[in-house]
C-alpha cells in the first residue's frame, strides 16, 4: 500500500486551512489541536504520516503549528514545512513529552480521531485536568465542504472508477467460471491500471451472496443465472472513488428486472434530493420512500449513503435522524439496495457533490442492469 506524501494542493491552501481551523477552534473554545496518523494531518498541512510505532504529531495552538516527527522521517517533511515549525526527535528522545510540552497549558484539547491509543494513553499522563474533544469538532466542518481542487480530485477518481465499471458492463471482465475472489482481484488491478494509487475495496457478490451488503468476495463460482454485484473504489491523488453496478448473467427473471427498475428510481430520487439546504436525512427518505411504496421497504437494510473525500466513508451520513443541511461542496454516496436473504441482492451507487446548480454525479456509467 503506497500513500502519497503530498496532495495536489500548494502551500497557500494549507496556510488557509490552518487559519480556518484556528477560527473553528476559537469559536468552540478549543486551545490546542493534536493530530497524528490519519487524514486530518494531510488535510491541514499536506503531509501523510507513516503509520508507524514512532510518533508523528501536529500540535496546533492559536499562536503556532508544530510538527513533531521522527528524525529519520524529517527529510520527507522538510519541503512541507512552510506552514509549521518542525521538531525532529532522536531515537533516545521522548516524543510524548515533547508533544505535551507543545500543548503546554491548553485547557481544552482536540485529539485526532485516528491517533493510536498507544500514543494517546501515554500523552494523557501528561495532561491531567484538561478537557478533551474529538478533532472532528474543529477539522470536520472544513473537511466536509470540498473546495474546487478537492472536487476536481473526486471527479478524476470517479472517472477512473467509471472506466472499470464500463469494462464490467462490456463483458471485458470475465465472470462466468471464475470465483468472486478472482473477479475481485481483477477489478482491483484494473482500478490501479486506471490511475488509483490504492484500492480500498472490491466487493464481488454473486447470486444469493449479493443479499449480504458487505459480502467478502470468496470461493463461490459465478454461473449462468446469477446477478453479480460489484462495489469497488480506491484512492487517487488523495481522494476516493466508490461505485456499485450490478450485471446479470443471462436474462433476469421478472422479479429481479422489476426490482432493478424500482431500485433505479429510488437511486434517482435520492440523488435529486441532494440539494443545497435539504437535510441529509431527506436523501435517505427520498430513496426509501420509492422502495417502500414498491414493496421493498423491509429489504432495504442500510442507510442510503455516506460522505466521501480523503476517506472512503466520512461525514456527512445520509441517514434517518441526520438533520444537517446539505451545503455547497458536500460529497456523498447515494446507494440504495434491495437484499432478499438466501436469494439475491442488488445495489446501485454513485457519488454526488452538492453544487449551486444541483446535485452533480461523479459517476456517469449507465445505471441499467446490464445483461451479459
Ligand atoms: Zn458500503
Ligand atoms: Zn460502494
Ligand atoms: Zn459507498
Amino acid at each position: 500500500m503506497s500513500h502519497r506524501n503530498t496532495t495536489t494542493a500548494g502551500p497557500a491552501i494549507y496556510a488557509e486551512r490552518l487559519a480556518r481551523v484556528r477560527a473553528e477552534m476559537r469559536s468552540r473554545s478549543v486551545d490546542a489541536l493534536v493530530v497524528s496518523v490519519g487524514f486530518d494531518l494531510p488535510f491541514l498541512v499536506g503531509y501523510h504520516a507513516m503509520p508507524l510505532e514512532r510518533l508523528t504529531a501536529l500540535v496546533v495552538t492559536h499562536e503556532r503549528a508544530t510538527l513533531v516527527v521522527p528524525r529519520l522521517e524529517a527529510p520527507r517533511v522538510e519541503h512541507h514545512a512552510t506552514v509549521f515549525d518542525l521538531v525532529a526527535w532522536n531515537e533516545t528522545d521522548d516524543p510524548i513529552a515533547i508533544t505535551a510540552g507543545l500543548i503546554g497549558t491548553a485547557r481544552n484539547v482536540a485529539i485526532g480521531d485516528q491517533m493510536w491509543a498507544r500514543f494517546l494513553v501515554e500523552l494523557l499522563k501528561h495532561l491531567g485536568g484538561r478537557q478533551f474533544v474529538r478533532s472532528v469538532d474543529v477539522v470536520g466542518p472544513l473537511r466536509i465542504q470540498k473546495d474546487a481542487a478537492e472536487i476536481e480530485a473526486l471527479v478524476a477518481a470517479g472517472a477512473a472508477a467509471d472506466r472499470v465499471a464500463a469494462q464490467l458492463q462490456s463483458g471485458a471482465i470475465p465472470l462466468v467460471g471464475r470465483t468472486e475472489a478472482q473477479v475481485s482481484a481483477d477489478i482491483s488491478a484494473r482500478l490501479i491500471a486506471e490511475g488509483h494509487d490504492v484500492v480500498n475495496f472490491a466487493i464481488v457478490a454473486s447470486g444469493e451472496n449479493a443479499a449480504s451488503p458487505h459480502h467478502h468476495a470468496g470461493a463461490r463460482m459465478i454461473r449462468h443465472g446469477d446477478i453479480v454485484l460489484c462495489d469497488f473504489g480506491g484512492t487517487m491523488n488523495g481522494y476516493c472513488s466508490d461505485i456499485t453496478r450490478c450485471v446479470h448473467i443471462g436474462e433476469p427473471p421478472s422479479d429481479i428486472a422489476r426490482a432493478w427498475s424500482d431500485l433505479q428510481r429510488a437511486q434517482e430520487a435520492g440523488v435529486m434530493a441532494g440539494q443545497v439546504g435539504a437535510t441529509c436525512e431527506s436523501v435517505d427518505t427520498a430513496s426509501r420512500q420509492v422502495l417502500t411504496e414498491a414493496g421493498w421497504g423491509e429489504f432495504f437494510i442500510h442507510r442510503t449513503g455516506h460522505g466521501i473525500g480523503m476517506e472512503a466513508h466520512e461525514e456527512p451520513y445520509m441517514v434517518s435522524g441526520n438533520h444537517l443541511p446539505i451545503a455547497l461542496g458536500h460529497a456523498f454516496s447515494v446507494e440504495p439496495g434491495i437484499y432478499v436473504a438466501g436469494k439475491w441482492g442488488m445495489r446501485l451507487e454513485d457519488i454526488v457533490v452538492a453544487t449551486a446548480n444541483g446535485p452533480l454525479r461523479m459517476n456517469a456509467t449507465p445505471r441499467e442492469l446490464v445483461v451479459l
